[in-house]
């Protein structure tokens, strides 16, 4: 029997079909290609971006020159433009505004073809430290209400350049599922009077089954209602709202963390096409004790349908159960260390 489960977060319900459960070589996938032609985020082609904003240069070489390590610049083709005031106004019974927001793009690494989880794990914790520094800067325009940071990873993912990098949009207004996600656990803090993130550590640590890894900071599972096949969540332990206002141990525990859940999906799943994001608190709250910022991983095995358009309700063809076990059971190797032209 198919089972209908309920997110405690957003109060979504999904459809886990246990009856025939796809494993993961029942997925097709399409590789992530690689394409060949000019890259303007490789190291040498840094004329070739927007100025860059930011970037860590062990060897204090000038900007927009090559050295970097990290390195981050206007996305050339922005989905929302920085200059501007914000004017809200009426058509009618309609709401308009101006498209106001900043979109940036991480370059996680010189190197093209290196993956994310490829680089050494402090390069890993420099790439939390752009994000993060970005953040901080960002928000002190008070024109920006929410800081979304994330990464698409593969052709399927919607990324449209192989090189390893993440992206950055900085919004006026608060995006619908990150509203969703506060008001839930608003209510369920009402409630309760505690954290339903904290909550959901506690019992799934607890349980185990749906444990994927586990460190000092940082527990990573299958949520209980997962809307797709491999959906995997980080969770820091501690209790805290907001990404950029973490200490330098969780950055460091987040890196080694990021990386063993991408080597282990890359062994399961094949390298998949994945999404990954940042759900963090609105950047001009207060710390919030009901709110707890995560890291969502979705790999791209299943495609959105007209019922999944239709209803909100997603179908997932994989239990988290055995989607866990899976990714628990993986044997991540160490990738070789990168060096830095
Ligand atoms: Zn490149
Ligand atoms: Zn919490
Ligand atoms: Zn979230």
């Amino acid at each position: 029997m198919p089972e209908l489960r309920k997110d405690p977060i957003v109060g979504r319900w999904v459809i886990i079909s246990t009856d025939r459960a796809k494993r993961p070589s029942d997925f097709t996938r399409e590789p992530v290609k690689a394409k060949g032609g000019f890259c303007p985020f490789c190291s040498g082609n840094e004329a070739k971006t927007p100025p860059e904003v930011l970037a860590y240069r062990p060897n204090g070489a000038s900007p927009n020159t090559q050295g970097w390590t990290v390195r981050v610049v206007p996305n050339k083709f922005p989905a929302l433009g920085i200059e501007g005031n914000l004017s809200r106004q009426a058509e009618g019974m309609f709401d308009k505004m101006n498209g106001i927001g900043a979109h940036e793009v991480i370059i996680e690494t010189p190197e093209h073809g290196v993956m994310l989880e490829d680089l050494p794990e402090k390069r890993i914790e420099d790439v939390l430290w752009a994000f993060r520094d970005r953040i901080v800067d960002l928000k002190k325009d008070r024109r920006f209400k929410y800081i979304l940071i994330f990464k698409n990873h593969g052709q399927l993912a919607g990324a449209t350049l192989e090189h390893s990098h993440g992206q950055l949009i900085a919004l006026p207004i608060l995006p619908k599922h990150v509203v969703e996600e506060l008001e839930g656990s608003r209510q369920y803090f009402m409630y309760k009077e505690r954290c339903v993130f904290c909550d959901i550590i506690r019992q799934e640590t607890e349980a185990g089954v749906r444990v994927v890894s586990e460190s000092d900071a940082f527990l990573t599972v299958a949520p209980y209602a997962p809307r797709f096949p491999f959906e995997t969540w980080i969770l820091p332990k501690r209790h805290e709202s907001a990404f950029e206002n973490s200490s330098s141990q969780v950055y460091e525990g987040l890196a080694k963390t990021i990386k063993n859940l991408l080597q282990r999906a890359d062994q399961v799943l094949d390298n998949p096409a994945y999404n990954l994001v940042i759900h963090t608190a609105p950047v001009q709250e207060n710390a919030m004790e009901y709110y707890h910022w995560h890291i969502e991983f979705m790999p791209r095995l299943t495609k959105i349908a007209g019922f999944e358009w239709g209803t909100g309700f997603y179908q997932n063809p994989t239990p988290p159960e055995e989607a866990a076990k899976y990714l628990r059971e993986a044997r991540v190797e160490h990738a070789q260390p990168v060096t830095v032209p």
